[in-house]
């Protein structure tokens, strides 16, 4: 509790996510599996008056803005877009001075964006569920990017689990944490190509799911006999994607449980090969990587994670196998700690 008239120091931290599998289904209602890692983004603030003013160790630029915001897609520093973004949505009037810290790689596929989004929900004060604070960010991203993000990134940002990856049905929203073996590492290494042109490319992809979803219903469970006669060779090689990545991640999920790392290396690869030909979200630099990693004695598979159009490959491996990026382990979602001044 916050006793009046008294500023309050709040630390909030919020993990990134890599996604082991089940790209861009989240928005068309699919399934996916992330897991949120312990590398993160931790605000430490003081509540209180009518602006927000942060600093990020990580990009120059201070953040200050007024509340309430009315338009975060305008926001200079443009870092600052997705805090305010997030102050937009929860119509945020009492104020955060402080700073922000992490150690994620930016704009690479680990979610450093969502991260900064809960963060910032948390530390102005949005007490909702897991759900609900992802459901908000996810908001925020959407008004501060314009980009009809899903709400993947967020989600396993608020509702990590410890040592589990998350089965999410973005149809139901029901989560099923699913272990992840001893005997797995996850790695996450990047194709050293900073990510392009997302912003649009995400828009269109969605808008094709979408064409395809108005003929033959919603993707997840659509025939795939009525995929192939869909008259439109985009909007079939898109939706043929969703409903064959979903079929995936439940496959993925199943051999995980199971300590088949075989299969689910296997069904990564396969998961690539889809984003690369079916939704045409690949580089050829990501490709490359994806190829040379799995030639590498220990790793089981490899696939782009995130969005696409450069940034990180996740590679599921055995342990002792040292690869040129960072090991990560799943991690708690994010919570608040108070700091006692
Ligand atoms: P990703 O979420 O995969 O890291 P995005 O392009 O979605 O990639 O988000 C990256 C952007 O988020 C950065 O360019 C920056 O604007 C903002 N951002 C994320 N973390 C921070 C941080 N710690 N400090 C300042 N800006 C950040
Ligand atoms: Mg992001």
């Amino acid at each position: 509790m916050t006793d009046a008239g008294t500023a309050s120091t709040i630390r909030a931290e919020a993990p990134g996510r890599v996604n082991l599998i089940g790209d861009h289904t989240d928005y068309m209602g699919g399934l996916v599996l992330p897991m949120a890692v312990q590398m993160g983004t931790a605000i430490t603030a003081t509540r209180g008056g009518g602006r927000i003013e942060l600093t990020s160790a990580r990009v120059p630029g201070l953040l200050s803005v007024p509340l309430p915001v009315q338009d975060p897609a305008t926001v200079e520093p443009s870092w600052g877009r997705y805090v305010a973004g997030v102050a937009a949505v929860l119509g945020a009037t009492e104020g955060l001075v402080g700073t922000v810290e992490s150690d994620l790689p930016l704009g690479s596929g680990l979610s450093s964006s969502a991260a900064l989004e809960v963060a910032t929900a948390l530390a102005l004060g949005d007490d909702g569920s897991p759900l609900e604070v992802a459901r908000r960010c996810q908001m925020a991203e959407q008004r501060a990017t314009g980009v009809p993000c899903g709400i993947m990134d967020q989600l396993a940002s608020t509702a990590g689990v410890r040592g589990h990856a998350l089965l999410i049905d973005c149809a139901t929203m029901e989560i099923t944490p699913v272990p992840v073996p001893d005997r797995a590492s996850v790695w996450v290494v990047h194709s050293g190509q900073e990510r392009r042109l997302v912003g649009s490319a995400y828009a269109d992809r969605r808008a094709e799911c979408e064409r395809a979803a108005a003929v033959v219903g919603p993707l997840p469970s659509a025939a795939l006999e009525r995929i192939d006669e869909l008259d439109d060779p985009v909007a079939r090689a898109r939706a043929r994607h969703v409903r064959t990545e979903c079929d995936r991640v439940q496959d993925f999920a199943a051999a995980l449980s199971a300590g088949d790392l075989a299969t689910a290396g296997a069904l990564m690869v396969a998961s690539h090969r889809s984003l690369r030909d079916d939704f045409q979200v690949s580089t050829d630099g990501l490709d490359r990587l994806v190829e040379e990693l799995c030639a590498l004695d220990g790793v089981h598979g490899a696939r782009l994670t995130g969005a696409g159009f450069g940034g990180c490959v996740v590679a599921l491996a055995d342990p002792g196998v040292e690869l040129r990026g960072w090991q990560v382990h799943a991690a708690d979602g994010a919570r608040v700690v108070d700091v006692d001044d």
